[in-house]
């Protein structure tokens, strides 16, 4: 047994770990049987959905080749534990882009699929999964599927966004954007309370990027403040990729390092410093993926781990609850370093179980203090579920089972579509009361 965690590491968790650097090694694997199977690409996800206490663990970090790259149509196919990271280094040089990038380029193509994820610019694109072509699902019985909005197109819809409990992933056709150059053109804004975030968004529709950092300490009628950054590719500029990391935290930071202080240096150093007020040009590096600067900067928050809270609530209740959510945190003194804010738009999502909704989405770290931690989660969830919005699985490890089945009504259909030879941490924490009452 070996342990393994997430990005939270609130958890060092026993699995029986095999890393296939096949395909055909990937199905068998799965198909040998045993104790249940669960697929982990970068370990990117906060919580538990990669996570499979006890059970196999396939871990896809050798099967990263890309199969083949159609320079002139932008459509590449990939094993599905090659990194975005990686696929930008082959694919920027020919002028080319991901669709959908959430804000860490070291997650897998077979994560991305599975946790259907989002990025800045979802107003205008929606998912990741709606820029995936076809892919290929090894299930623990039978042949290699091949699956896509019109092939197998039930399994699709249940694969994409569904928390790779339908089989595993082997590789991922997907279609790529054109790009002129490497470099972004950014306008980052002062909003000074939570309307003028609002009202940002609304007079920034014709940019495709956006994204608001909010002060966590700003209260009462400030309640919001913070800055809204908002982007686009540059016509101008070389088509140069990404460096490396920057910086690296080589060991868990002691409790007394992670305090107000040290973190507030990390926001200011690090995290905010791309978006000084005004307009200017970057990389797409630091636009993107600000925190990528430091390896493992999950480690500040030390052997404890940390939480986060990523909800979205439709807009009618959006301003009101979003500011409920920012008063509760304040109230609860659990000193979250890192809070960010944006909108979703109204474009489907190829999956039945994809997180973003049309609405306001607030994402919040927390260091692990524990009950009180766990209690401010608990308080927060509610306040999303009354106003009918739902928590993300990729960043979850506390939300309870109603809350997630009143987020999630499809869920069944996920359940009746999962591969019976797979199983998570986090599906057995949501739906094991469901199933047990059910029986
Ligand atoms: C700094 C940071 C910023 C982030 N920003 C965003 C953001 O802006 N938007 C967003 O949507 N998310 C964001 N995330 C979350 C992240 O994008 C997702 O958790 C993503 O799914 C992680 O990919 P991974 O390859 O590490 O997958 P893992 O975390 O290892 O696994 C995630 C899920 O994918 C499944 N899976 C992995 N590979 C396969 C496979 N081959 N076949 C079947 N199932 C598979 C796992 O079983 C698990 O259910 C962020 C995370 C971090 C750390």
């Amino acid at each position: 047994m070996q342990t393994v965690s997430s990005w939270g590491r609130l958890r060092q968790v026993p699995h029986e770990v095999a890393r296939p650097a096949f395909l055909d090694e990937a199905r068998a694997v799965l198909q040998a049987g045993g104790a249940p199977a669960l697929c982990y690409g970068k370990g990117r996800s906060y919580g538990d959905v990669c996570l499979n206490e006890n059970g196999r663990l396939i871990v896809t970090d050798l099967l990263d080749r890309i199969i083949s790259f159609d320079r002139e149509r932008g459509v590449l196919r990939a094993e599905a534990g090659l990194t975005f990271e990686r696929l930008l280094r082959v694919v920027v040089p020919h002028g080319w882009f991901l669709a959908v990038t959430p804000g860490t380029k070291f997650v897998t193509l077979g994560g991305a699929v599975a946790n259907d994820v989002h990025g800045k610019n979802h107003e205008a694109v929606g998912t990741f999964g709606a820029h995936v072509l076809s892919l290929g699902l090894a299930r623990s019985f039978g042949e290699v599927l091949t699956l896509s909005p019109t092939q197998n197109a039930e399994l699709f819809a249940a694969t994409v966004g569904g928390l790779g409990l339908t089989g595993a992933i082997l590789w991922v056709e997907l279609q790529l954007v054109p790009i002129r150059s490497a470099m972004m053109e950014i306008e980052t804004l002062a909003t000074a309370d939570l309307d003028a975030f609002f009202r940002r968004a609304q007079e920034s529709r014709d940019w495709p990027y956006t994204v608001a950092w909010v002060d966590c300490l700003a209260k009462g009628a400030a309640t919001g403040r913070g800055f809204f950054a908002r982007g686009r590719h540059a016509e101008t500029g070389e088509l140069t990729v990404h460096g490396n990391p920057r910086l690296s935290v080589p060991f868990d930071a002691p409790g007394a390092l992670l305090n107000a202080h040290t973190m507030a240096l990390f926001n200011g150093a690090i995290l905010y410093r791309p978006w000084a007020l005004g307009a200017k040009t970057m990389h797409y590096d630091p636009f993107f993926y600000p925190l990528d600067s430091i390896a493992h900067w999950n480690r500040l928050y030390g052997k404890r781990g940390f939480f986060q809270h990523q909800s979205v609530v439709p807009m009618a209740h959006a301003p009101d609850t979003i500011r409920k959510l920012l008063e509760l945190t304040a109230e609860f003194r659990e000193g979250s370093f890192l809070m960010v804010l944006k909108l979703f738009g109204d474009k489907p999502s190829p999956g039945l179980m994809s997180f973003p909704m049309a609405g306001a989405t607030l994402a919040l770290d927390f260091p692990n203090k524990g009950e009180s931690t766990r209690r401010l989660l608990g308080r927060m969830a509610e306040l999303v579920m009354t106003a009918g919005g739902r928590l993300y699985p990729a960043k979850d490890a506390t939300m309870s089972g109603d809350a997630f089945r009143a987020g999630y009504p499809a869920w069944r259909q996920l359940e009746a579509q999962r591969d019976p030879a797979i199983m998570s941490d986090f599906w057995r924490r949501v739906t094991a009361p469901a199933a047990a009452g059910a029986a």
